[in-house]
């Protein structure tokens, strides 16, 4: 089929006005015997279903295909957004947990609703938060998961990638048994095949044993590994001072504390982990927050040869009152950075527009272009799919979304400031949601 709208943000080059995206599948029709069909209609026979097979103006696409085309009239047809950190668990726990004075009384408060969840509770939640983040225009999610068992349960309407998130504070030398039922889990999940990685939940609840394992695992079976780092000042008190609110919280759980002896978390985490210890590839690690960063901190980053990714969570950030996010210290350096909503525990929406004007309030020197690359391009790439998703570009998967658009102004201003629902959508070839004709 062809897809025709006012403007085609392909991320890949210039808008295209008057563009269109050919996209294969079962619904492109056969030429007319003895007639030759178009590059189009060739390709899309070829592609694998659910591809962009042509991009570009309208008119020339159309020519001479014989293929449906949809026209989406006044939209702007953009690639679908990555979400590149969630927690759907938390969708349920919107608005119950007002901003703490400390991190660690908001870890309590955020345990104490937990312990009134039961299984089908997360199960409805999750799937509460895949439908508000879809209706928002995420076709991609990297969702972490507390419950693993869950996955199963699961028919994700999105692309996503479940990490299991793994704690094992309460429970240390149970790294191995904890790392390989989460693998099982995430083998059992649907579709079958459904891409997953691990998530060691941060520095001061996993243990090295736990990182470690997650780590061999993860390069053994060619998953992804994401995780939470430098997120609040009293991690950086609690490592590097060993004191504070959350030294004393961890210390009464019954955490071994000796690692908590002058080094920042990033330091403990790159010297630990990264290519300084000479061990894993810090490169293939998704890292969440890094809020919290001392100067010494950044001349590690600055030595790293194979450097993470970078996700920032704004809303997130402004209601737990962290630290300035050093973005632009950390763009310099040469970090790939994305953006994701976090969990709506600490959020008001799945919406990844709301999370970019966000991010905008703060970064008035970053471009309008910049901040969606963050949720299309960026994103991709830090889940190894820099050469399908993320872009409108022939090979790529067609995950698109549209929004109004009009002829004047900055499209890409006009996409960052778009508040509401998207129009249309289709994820992997298939028309997902909307308020246009399907
Ligand atoms: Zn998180």
């Amino acid at each position: 089929m062809i897809v025709r709208a006012r403007i085609v943000v392909t991320m890949d080059g210039p808008p295209i006005e008057n563009g269109a995206v050919a996209i294969s599948g079962n619904q492109i029709d056969d030429s007319p015997p003895g007639s030759s069909p178009s590059r189009a209609a060739r390709l899309c026979r070829s592609a694998p279903a659910g591809s962009v097979v042509e991009v570009g103006k309208f008119d020339s696409i159309k020519k001479g295909n014989s293929g449906e085309v949809l026209d989406l009239g006044e939209q702007a047809l953009l690639p679908g957004l990555i979400n590149a950190h969630c927690h759907l668990d938390y969708t349920c726990l919107r608005g119950k947990i007002p901003p703490r004075k400390c991190f660690a009384d908001w870890i309590r408060a955020i345990n104490a609703e937990k312990a009134k969840l039961l299984p089908q509770d997360y199960v409805a939640s999750i799937n509460q938060g895949f439908a508000e983040a879809k209706r928002f225009g995420t076709t991609t999610i990297a969702n972490l998961t507390a419950f693993p068992e869950l996955i199963s349960q699961i028919q994700a309407p999105i692309r996503t990638w479940w990490f299991a998130e793994l704690i094992d504070v309460r429970s240390p030398k149970r790294a191995n048994e904890l790392v390989d039922l989460a693998v099982e889990s995430l083998g059992r999940a649907r579709p079958p095949g459904a891409p997953g990685g691990l998530a060691p939940h941060a520095l001061f609840t996993a243990s090295k044993d736990l990182y470690r394992c997650c780590d061999d695992v993860a390069r053994r079976e060619n998953i992804l590994l994401t995780t939470h780092l430098a997120e609040s000042r009293e991690e950086m008190e609690m490592f590097r001072d060993g004191s504070g609110p959350l030294y004393d919280f961890m210390k009464v759980i019954g955490r071994d504390m000796k690692d908590c002896s002058g080094e920042t978390p990033l330091a403990l985490f790159v010297n630990s982990f990264g290519a300084l210890g000479g061990r894993a590839l810090p490169g293939e690690w998704i890292v969440a927050h890094l809020n919290e960063l001392a100067e010494s901190d950044f001349e590690l980053l600055k030595d790293l040869t194979n450097k993470f990714h970078v996700v920032h969570s704004p809303r997130s950030h402004d209601y737990f009152g962290h630290s300035r996010f050093r973005f632009e210290n950390l763009r310099a350096l040469g970090f790939n950075i994305c953006l994701g909503t976090d969990s709506l525990a600490s959020n008001q929406s799945l919406s990844l527009f709301d999370e970019m004007r966000a991010f905008q309030c703060r970064e008035r020197g970053t471009s309008p272009d910049k901040i969606l690359e963050m949720v299309t391009v960026n994103a991709a790439r830090a889940l190894h799919q820099g050469n399908a998703l993320g872009r409108i570009r022939a090979g790529f998967r067609a995950d698109l979304i549209a929004i109004p658009c009009s002829g004047d102004g900055n499209i890409f201003e006009q996409i960052v400031a778009f508040d509401g629902p998207v129009d249309w959508m289709m994820v992997n070839g298939r028309r997902a949601a909307a308020n246009l004709p399907q």
